[in-house]
């Protein structure tokens, strides 16, 4: 049966408690577990197994050394009508761009088709309805430079997503130390 795969960092325990501290429990912000926390990397979407096994080969070829990153201010996405709140990661970071470039490579070479848009790395921390700009700014102001953590990033993970009307549910398939 063909999975949903994406590729993602696991966010330290610390910082995912930091940020499920950073609720500010307003009407219609989703709040995501702190267990669910993380970033995506690359998101090749519906695999079948024979595929799988191609992509986890593609693997082979990632080399990018282990890196620093911060998890720090927070934004969202949508604009005027945001539907996602999100935490930052600072500017820069080479190696962050990097890894995404050859997990895309990856999944090409696997001959499958990785989402092409831009690349904006962000930990999503809610999912938003009906909720107006306006209510969410002092949220975004009080976070604006907040650093919610320091993070040495030492693997990424292969993810499958289960979508059910309880929402996502994810499981590691795969974990892929940096060297
Ligand atoms: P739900 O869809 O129930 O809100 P979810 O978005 O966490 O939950 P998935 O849709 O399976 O679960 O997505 C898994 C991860 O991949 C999430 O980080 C999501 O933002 C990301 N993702 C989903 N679709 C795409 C896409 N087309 N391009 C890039 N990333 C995606
Ligand atoms: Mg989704």
């Amino acid at each position: 049966m063909a999975k949903r795969l994406f590729f993602g960092l696991e966010l330290p325990a610390s910082a995912r408690e930091a940020l499920a501290a950073a609720d500010p429990q307003l009407k219609n912000v989703r709040w995501v577990k702190a267990e669910k926390l993380h970033l995506t990397l690359s998101f090749p979407g519906e695999v079948e197994p024979e595929q799988e096994g191609a992509l986890h080969e593609a693997l082979a070829a990632v080399r990018v050394p282990p890196f620093f990153l911060p998890i720090r201010g927070v934004g969202t996405f949508g604009g005027s009508k945001p539907s996602v709140l999100w935490a930052g990661v600072g500017k820069g970071h080479p190696h962050l761009f990097g890894l995404h470039k050859h997990l895309q490579d990856a999944v090409l070479r696997a001959g499958l088709q990785p989402d092409l848009r831009p690349f904006h790395p962000h930990v999503t921390l809610a999912r938003i309805r009906d909720v107006s700009a306006e209510v969410l700014r002092p949220f975004l102001r009080k976070h604006a430079e907040t650093e919610f953590g320091m993070w040495e990033v030492q693997e990424f993970v292969l993810y499958s997503s289960r979508l059910s009307s309880e929402g996502s549910e994810y499981t590691v398939e795969l974990r892929c130390g940096l060297q």
